[in-house]
């Protein structure tokens, strides 16, 4: 069979043609079903037990938002059903198949599970699978969502949320938030409402507009708060940088400041993050989806370079100041991932996403909807992480600093901190 790229509107070049086709080769020589790519790495010698502690699980990769540049989003799946290249209906995996791929990593040394979507707030095997995550000693659970499910457009929680609050298991877990603007910008706030109404939110998301992303950041800040009352272990919000958000960044870094404080003012135990990545085409493009949904220029360019250095170093000297005063961590990346943004002599890695896989190491697993454990959340097996480059916010989800990709960039003079995303 032949490599099929998604997306044949081309709308600008493959900014790195050499990379996609090392990567379609490698993707013709094998498919890796089940557990088949780890233990093919395995029997290479590239990957030993415990040597990857970290795993997304995407029980689901279908979300029914409208977020542009997003390949999960109902706009891009619908336009992949009408191309005949997915089915109607996602295939998934039952949910004794994901308890028994759960219990296999953990025999292999995986740590920490990260229920990532997709939206999977709805799905009917979600606490029982989380549960049975929780039940192994040791093991973290983040669970990932935009909190659109979980609050109501009068800014309580919903049901939803009350029953997995009930339950426990929103408590125990690590809870990220996906925001990508602070609250109030965008003016999706209206006169006399808490949130702006569910109901016609994809009919005012026209495609390519920021309004899908402006309209969850809304529920996601209102979300984090009613987490937080809830007394949940973390809540951690996630910012994805673009050139139409890079200046808000300082505001949703206030922000965090703002929910910590009204954690720790209301004597909750709950621990407030922030976490960063950038706006990532490279990997995308060298997976075969295609400029017309994953463009370069969409992602940070040369021109954006001196204020993401300015915005980065001011966010690191804050963070090292609430070190240094005993106070909590705001930003969740490691120092390394946050002085690649700071630092002007790496400008051209930023922008080109040129951050190689060390000799096709897998740094982080991935369990699909069909149950398959892949070596990475976006490629099966290493013979592609050999060629694939990318500075991807989850790869710094790697804790350990040996095995870290961007202790590379670390500020020699400075000491390093770890992401504590997975802790
Ligand atoms: S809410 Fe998240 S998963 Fe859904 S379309 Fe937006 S970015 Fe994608």
């Amino acid at each position: 069979m032949g490599i099929i790229d998604l997306d044949h509107t081309q709308v600008e070049p493959l900014r790195f043609p050499a990379e996609r086709e090392a990567v379609a080769a490698a993707q013709k020589r094998r498919v890796f079903l089940g557990t088949e790519a780890v233990e093919w790495a395995k029997a290479n010698n590239l990957v030993g037990v415990g040597q990857v502690i970290a795993i997304e699980v995407a029980l689901s990769l279908r979300c029914p938002e409208k977020c542009n540049g997003c390949p999960d989003s109902d706009d891009e799946v619908q336009k992949r059903i009408m191309d005949g290249l997915i089915p109607k209906i996602e295939l998934r995996a039952n949910r004794v198949d994901f308890k028994d791929r759960i219990n296999y990593l953990i025999e292999n040394g995986v740590e920490h599970f990260m229920f990532v979507g997709g939206t999977l707030d709805y799905l009917p095997e979600l606490s029982e699978v989380i549960n049975h995550t929780l039940s192994h000693s040791g093991i973290k659970v983040s669970f990932f969502s935009d909190r659109i499910p979980q609050t109501n457009p009068d800014g309580s929680p919903s049901r939803l949320m009350k029953a997995a609050v009930e339950d426990g298991w929103m408590r125990k877990v690590a809870n990220h938030i996906s925001l990508d603007a602070p609250y109030g910008y965008g003016n999706v706030i209206p006169d006399g409402s808490v949130l702006p109404p569910k109901k016609g939110r994809n009919l005012v998301a026209t495609d390519g507009s920021m309004y899908s992303r402006v309209f969850k950041s809304q529920y996601g800040i209102v979300g984090a708060i009613n987490l937080i009352d809830a007394n949940v272990r973390r809540v951690v919000l996630n910012t994805t940088i673009s050139p139409q958000n890079l200046r808000l960044i300082p505001e949703i870094y206030q922000q965090t400041v703002r929910l910590q404080e009204h954690a720790i003012e209301n004597r909750k135990q709950t621990e407030v993050g922030l976490t960063v990545s950038e706006w990532i085409w490279r990997p995308h493009q060298a997976r075969g989806d295609g400029t017309g949904q994953s463009p370069a220029s969409d992602g940070l360019q040369m021109r954006d370079m001196l204020l993401a250095n300015e915005i980065f170093t001011f966010l690191l000297g804050e963070e090292k100041r609430r070190r240094a005063s005993g106070k909590p961590r705001i930003l969740y990346n490691s120092s390394g991932y946050l002085n690649l943004l700071a630092d002007k002599q790496y400008q051209q890695i930023v922008v080109d996403q040129e951050v190689p896989y060390n000799g096709g190491r897998p740094e982080i697993y991935n369990i699909t909807p069909l149950g398959d454990v892949w070596c990475d959340p976006m490629f099966q097996g290493t013979e592609e992480l050999e060629h694939v480059n990318s500075i991807f916010g989850y790869r710094d989800r790697v804790y350990a600093q040996q095995y870290n990709p961007f202790v590379q960039f670390q500020n020699p003079n400075e000491s390093w901190f770890p992401n504590i995303v997975t802790t």
